[in-house]
This record gives structure tokens, C-alpha cells and sequence, in this order.
């Protein structure tokens, strides 16, 4: 049996240098973390264990200081939690950033502006919480929904799946042939990378095993992605979540990882994957 890791997989710079910042400001002083900082449950014990708190919103905040995640936030909160008296520490990633510089660049310009993502998301709520008016899209039919406009600007979620978002693009295309549609492609290129090399990977491997959070956008999209080459895909969130019967008759195993995973988690799923091997030889 063989173990085949992705060519890039795991944690990227924007959740790598995010999770340093709160690390640096907790031991500066208390903190509490808007949101969740990153949508791993491993990384989220750790931050917890350091005494970080996290709030869900501005108003329950009882620290001095607040830190906005990776995922970053409208200026409309940052200037609504700057009026409550709260020093706010910025970890927005700056691919995030590009992104919002996007988005802000389409409304000036007249466009209605039309992202590709989860409405609910933490990002996309960042993304869109500016605007006045706006459309959230994730599939054919969210697509079909919209009204029409003279003039579409559309913009991504960094970690959507980038054939995903050019495919709605087309579809607003089609569906509104006399609307001029402008696309600015926002997926970050970690989340391009791990997408190609997920493919890679599931062409050659019998069972992909992909290690991230439930609540991971990237990590389900890599599921999805994965899916579509290879019969069997498991989503894990720790070594506790492998099973040995996934191996039976699997010469080649593949192993990859959304943004949020740190590499320990990824050694100690590797790891006992081998285990597993020799349990189902
Ligand atoms: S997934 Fe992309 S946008 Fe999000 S933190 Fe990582 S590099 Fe930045």
C-alpha cells in the first residue's frame, strides 16, 4: 500500500499568520476573537486552552481587545465596534483583503454586485456588509433566482472552487444575455493550488482521505473536488476518525487538507492510516 500526499495540502499563510497574531496578543494581554478564527476544531481548543475568548458579537465582548479573524469583517462592524471603546487587532488575511477591494471597486462602478460563496459564511457576511444591495449565489438555482440588472459585477468567496464559480458566471451569462456581466476571480490562489493538486491526487488514488473541519469551506470543497475522481472520499477531522474497514482492497491511498488544518493533525492521520493498513492486511 502506498500513501500518496497532495502536492499542496494543509494550512495556508492567511490562517498560519492569524493564529500567531492571537497567540502574540493573548499573551500581551485578554483578547476575544470574533468568530471563529479558523474552522478547525483541533486549532480552536488550542486558542481556547491559552484563555482567548470568542464572541459572536461586537455587543458581547468584555475584553479591551477584539480581533477580527482571517476571514475579516465589513467597515461597517469595524467602525461599530471601534464606537463601543474596543481596541481591534486585524488579522484579515490579505488575499481577503484583495477581495473586499473587489467587491467595493464593482458597487462604485455601478455594478449590482453578485457573490459567489455562502450567504452565511463569516466571510461573505464581511464580503457583502457594506453594500446597500447585493445577491449571495451558491448553485444553478440560486441563479435562476436572481433579477435582472443592466450591469452584474461578480466576485468569489476565496475558498470557492474556482470551476464552480465559472460555471455560475456562464450561467448569469446565459440567463441574462443583454446584461454586461464583469467577473473578478477572488479565489485565493492557496485555495486554487490545494483544488489542482486535490485532483491530481484523487486521479491516482484508490481512497482519499481529506483532513479538516466540518464546518470547513475549503476542506468540503476539496471533498466535493475529490468526488469527482475518486469513488471513495472521507472527510475526517482527527486520526479518531478513521476507519480501517476504508482500506480493505486500497493499494494506493491519498491524503489532503483544507487551509485550517495544522500539519500535526495531518502527521497523526497519516499516521494512523499506516495502522489501519496493517489491521485490514
Ligand atoms: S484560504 Fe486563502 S483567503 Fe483564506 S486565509 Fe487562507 S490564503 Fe487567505
Amino acid at each position: 500500500m502506498q500513501i500518496l500526499r497532495a502536492a499542496r495540502l494543509g494550512m495556508c499563510f492567511g490562517v498560519r499568520d492569524a493564529i500567531a497574531l492571537a497567540l502574540e496578543q493573548a499573551d500581551a494581554g485578554p483578547l476575544t476573537i470574533l468568530g471563529d478564527l479558523v474552522h478547525n476544531p483541533t486549532v480552536l481548543s488550542a486558542l481556547a486552552a491559552k484563555g482567548i475568548a470568542v464572541a459572536h458579537d461586537v455587543a458581547d465582548v468584555k475584553t479591551p481587545t477584539l480581533m477580527v479573524t482571517a476571514h475579516g469583517t465589513s467597515e461597517r462592524t469595524l467602525a461599530r465596534t471601534r464606537a463601543l471603546g474596543l481596541t481591534v487587532v486585524e488579522a484579515t488575511c490579505p488575499l481577503v483583503h484583495v477581495a473586499h477591494r473587489a467587491v467595493a471597486a464593482l458597487a462604485r462602478d455601478g455594478y449590482h454586485v453578485v457573490v459567489v460563496g455562502q450567504r452565511d459564511h463569516v466571510e461573505v457576511r464581511g464580503l457583502t456588509g457594506d453594500l446597500d444591495r447585493f445577491d449571495v449565489v451558491l448553485d444553478d438555482e440560486d441563479v435562476l433566482a436572481l433579477e435582472e440588472h443592466p450591469r452584474f459585477g461578480v466576485a468569489a468567496q476565496t475558498t470557492q472552487a474556482v470551476e464552480k464559480v465559472r460555471r455560475l458566471v456562464d450561467l448569469i451569462r446565459r440567463r441574462f444575455p443583454q446584461s454586461e456581466v464583469r467577473f473578478v476571480d477572488t479565489v485565493c490562489k492557496p485555495t486554487k493550488d490545494r483544488q489542482s493538486a486535490a485532483v491530481e491526487l484523487a486521479r491516482q488514488a484508490d481512497v482519499v482521505i481529506v483532513v479538516g473541519g466540518r464546518s470547513s469551506n475549503n476542506t468540503r470543497e476539496l471533498v466535493k473536488t475529490c468526488a469527482r475522481y475518486c469513488a471513495h472520499v472521507h472527510q475526517v477531522q482527527t486520526d479518531a476518525d478513521v476507519r480501517p474497514e476504508w482500506f480493505e482492497a486500497a493499494p494506493v491511498v491519498g491524503l489532503t487538507a483544507g487551509t485550517s488544518t495544522p500539519d500535526d493533525v495531518i502527521d497523526r492521520v497519516e499516521a494512523r492510516i499506516r495502522q489501519c493498513v496493517l489491521v485490514a492486511q
